[in-house]
């Protein structure tokens, strides 16, 4: 009796929902309800995907006045959608602060910030499938002397990175003679570039490409070194449901044009 009571509840919804934008429960904005049960992944808030970034690494993840975005924000918002969740979007974290976040737990479900996939943040956090292929660039201004990779090996250059990332690990490994300068992000990176306390920036080749044509014109590219990197999302090795999940969006993305038509509309192909 009750069952079908409940059946019969649960398809004047379903008319409902086909009849008026909005219907029964709790999706009020998104007619589709959600496709998968999202009960089996530990959220940190339920029926939503917590995540965070710096957003400092246009055109991947960044600021546009007041709004977070970017490819991978739009990614990401196409994947939760994917799984039946809702991505909710934290104000920007340091970087070097993102992947100890995603393992303490509690506060994110996942890192979003163009994070290369290395053995060392493995023994820390898992990662998604990768979802983007990347390398490492060198830019120095358009007026110095500076050529090469060779002309910045040397005592007295400085090179600028962002802590804790990819760059800096390939700066302090391949330009042992220059001084490698430390800082919170690529931003201060090229505004120490421009002020000439800094001779050069060592960061990922696309962002790097992306910052001198928008933001940096008297600055210029000089390297670019095929490093190889892929870019994942970090999940907590609590949360092994949630990565497969991910994976499986991924691929579902892959599979019906949705990733292309993100990428192209930031990379034109
Ligand atoms: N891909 C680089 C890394 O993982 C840089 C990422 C970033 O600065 N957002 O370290």
């Amino acid at each position: 009796m009750f069952k079908k009571a409940a059946t019969l509840i649960a398809l004047s919804c379903v008319l409902a929902l086909s009849l008026v934008m909005g219907g029964c429960g709790s999706s009020s904005e998104n007619a589709e309800p959600a496709k998968q049960a999202s009960s089996e992944m530990a959220m940190v808030n339920s029926g939503k995907l917590t995540v965070a970034s710096d957003f400092q690494f246009p055109p991947f993840e960044y600021m546009d006045g007041s709004n977070k975005t970017g490819f991978s924000v739009e990614l990401v918002e196409a994947l939760a959608q994917e799984m039946g969740l809702e991505a909710n979007w934290l104000d920007p974290i340091k970087f070097d602060t993102l992947v100890p976040l995603v393992k303490q737990g509690g506060k994110i479900d996942a890192a979003v910030a163009s994070i290369t996939i290395n053995e060392e943040r493995k023994q820390e956090v898992d990662f998604s499938d990768p979802y983007l292929d990347s390398n490492q660039g060198l830019a120095v201004m358009k007026d110095s002397n500076f050529a090469s990779q060779e002309d910045l090996n040397k005592a007295g250059v400085k090179v600028a990175v962002q802590s804790g990332s990819t760059g800096e690990a390939w700066a302090t490994e391949n330009l042992p003679n220059a001084e490698i300068l430390v800082l919170d992000d690529n931003t201060a990176g090229f505004a120490a570039l421009q002020s000439g306390k800094a001779d050069a920036v060592a960061l990922d080749l696309p962002v790097m490409q992306w910052m001198v044509k928008e933001s940096y014109p008297d600055a210029k590219v000089i390297a670019e070194i095929p490093t190889g990197e892929q870019y994942g999302i970090a999940v907590s090795k609590e949360n092994p449901e949630l990565t497969k999940k991910l994976n499986e969006a991924l691929k579902t993305l892959k599979d019906n044009g949705k990733y292309d038509e993100i990428h192209k509309k930031y990379f034109g192909n």
